[in-house]
């Protein structure tokens, strides 16, 4: 059979921001990667940050790090695991990358000296990085999920892209917009008026929905479904119902129940097979997981965090919670993860009591000096308490600091990014960051992505993961300073991993006949985690904790 063209559905989202367009997007994804299709996806952010590198975890969410180092959207992050694939700076863009490129050509005479405007060449860049991700990929399917709510301002020239391919080849484009309905308290029925509102506006822009995933506390009804069929202009069997669930990984399976992915390839003529039952199966058996676990295992998780809401962090930290719950989820355990605050483990040594509730301590990755004295606090905990305790990235730092202080005696031991007059900087800036740090150069200028390691045989990591060679994603500038590694091994600390060349030291740990478990990696395994692939560290640290129960 001749290769189809490939098709491309964009996802808008309508009414408000944070109703699951990412999701829905993997999910929609999944779906068609389950029946056959090559599936890829692009994740547009209207924002003028050329990536979200620079931005504060706590506002955005968290910076996802792809393999080729691109500092991304969480919502990457939920592609690569619902997809089980590995993307790349081509899957991603941005305003300010798309004007940056567009600037940049002009500034090398490449539109052969004609007016630059703003359209159609922004949204022929923006087409064109598209088709390239496709290209590459070899997709028979690009998911394209347009950031922002339809009617502002700043996602405009994506729609004007989106709906530029809809005209060069209508049957190969489609339009799936998630829209939010909700139901006031006080009136106490579930309004469709906002979403009439999004879609007209969507209209305005020259794009018809041909898809509506419906949003809300509960199911759309009959009733309401006609309605919005009727004054949008959809079909009411495309009219798909997406109640709020407890475990987002039910959504895929909610979707097919509803035979999105038959109305996806009769929209645009795709063909392809039926739902591969062996696959779609593994997927099943997964999403049950998440609603069983007759017994939990308790994780704290320490970092520095600000007055802000559960909402907030479990955004900022989303790879690291969902890489618990796989691999948690394998071993038929329920996590339950408690955010604890470093800094209340500051002055209060009484508190650190309260660490023994738990079965597992995790410090995840951070910056700056806030916090820390508190972190190294309850790193020294865990380690005479024989707590299972897992670092990532600053995590495994303060390991290495807090074993340079109370082991080796280095009172004063510190990282140069909290304390650079100290004696005894175990922790220091990476040679390859200095000139950075001295240019104010911060953008993109990290090590970054995926970088190989080396295993030492015997050790926690070399068992848990099972083979000699890694490849893993890191988001750091500073490093264990290699003037201190032989003192550190000399009094019991393993540098398990390392880098290839042997110079930087990448995973640091304590022999199991010492410690349950007490390992701290300066990459981030929690962004190669995925569902039907839990991380092996992740896993090797659930069992410790539920051994330890
Ligand atoms: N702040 C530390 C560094 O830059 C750790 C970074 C992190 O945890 N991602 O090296």
């Amino acid at each position: 059979m001749a290769k189809q063209a490939t098709k491309y559905i964009f996802v808008v989202g309508g009414v408000i921001s944070g109703v699951g367009k990412g999701i829905a997007s993997s999910s929609i994804g999944l779906i068609l990667k389950n029946r056959g299709l090559n599936v890829t996806a692009v994740k547009i952010d209207p924002y003028i940050n050329v990536d979200a590198g620079t931005m504060n975890p706590i506002e955005h969410g968290e910076v996802f790090v792809l393999s080729d180092g691109d500092e991304t959207d969480q919502d990457m992050g939920n592609y690569e695991r619902f997809l089980d694939i590995d993307l790349s700076r081509v899957n991603y863009m941005t305003t300010g990358r798309v004007y940056k490129t567009v600037i940049e050509k002009e500034r090398n005479l490449e539109y052969g000296g004609k007016c630059v405007e703003v359209v159609p060449d922004i949204p022929l860049e923006v087409i064109s990085r598209i088709k390239k991700a496709a290209e590459i990929a070899k997709a028979d399917v690009v998911i394209v999920e347009i950031g922002g709510t339809i009617g502002e301002y700043q996602n405009l020239l994506f729609l004007e892209a989106a709906r530029m391919m809809k005209l060069e080849t209508p049957k190969d484009v489609s339009f799936v917009m998630v829209s939010y309905f909700p139901t006031p308290g006080t009136i106490g029925e579930m309004k469709t008026k906002p979403t009439q509102y999004a879609v007209r506006t969507l209209n305005g822009a020259g794009i018809q929905p041909d898809i509506l995933i419906a949003r809300g506390d509960t199911n759309l009804d009959n009733k309401r479904k006609e309605k919005i069929s009727m004054i949008c202009n959809i079909s009411a069997d495309s009219v798909i119902s997406a109640p709020d669930v407890d475990s987002i990984y039910d959504i895929p399976l909610n979707f097919e129940k509803e035979k999105l992915s038959d109305k996806l390839c009769e929209i645009m003529g795709i063909v392809c097979g039926k739902l591969n039952q062996k696959e779609w199966g593994k997927w099943e058996e997964f999403a049950k997981y998440a609603h069983n676990g007759k017994d939990t295992v308790k994780i704290a998780m320490v970092g520095k965090y600000f007055e802000t809401g559960d909402f907030v962090l479990s955004d900022s930290y989303l790879s690291v919670i969902e890489a618990i719950k796989y691999s948690a989820y394998t071993e038929d355990r329920k996590p339950i993860i408690s955010w604890l605050n470093s800094v209340d483990f500051e002055k209060n040594p009484e508190k650190l009591k309260e660490l023994k509730a738990y079965d597992g301590i995790i410090v995840p990755g951070g910056f700056g000096q806030r916090g820390v004295e508190g972190k190294l606090n309850v790193v020294k905990f865990a380690r005479e308490n024989k707590i299972p305790y897992f670092g990532l990235c600053y995590g495994m730092q303060m390991m290495v600091i807090e074993y340079a202080r109370n082991v080796l005696g280095l009172k004063d031991a510190n990282t140069r990014e909290v304390n650079p007059s100290s004696k005894n900087i175990v922790i220091d800036v990476m040679e390859s960051q200095k000139e950075h740090l001295k240019n104010n150069s911060y953008g993109g200028s990290m090590r970054l992505g995926g970088y190989k390691a080396i295993l030492q045989d015997g050790t926690v990591a070399s068992g848990a993961y099972g083979v000699k060679e890694i490849t893993e994603r890191h988001r750091h500038r500073y490093e264990v300073n290699p003037t201190f590694i032989e003192e550190l091994e000399k009094k019991g600390l393993v540098f398990s991993g390392r880098s290839p060349d042997g110079r930087l030291m990448e995973i640091a740990e304590l022999p199991k006949k010492e410690h349950p478990f007490f390992l701290g990696t300066q990459f981030h395994p929690e962004f190669l985690a995925h569902p039907l692939h839990p991380h092996p560290l992740f896993t090797a640290f659930i069992q410790a904790c539920i051994k330890q129960k």
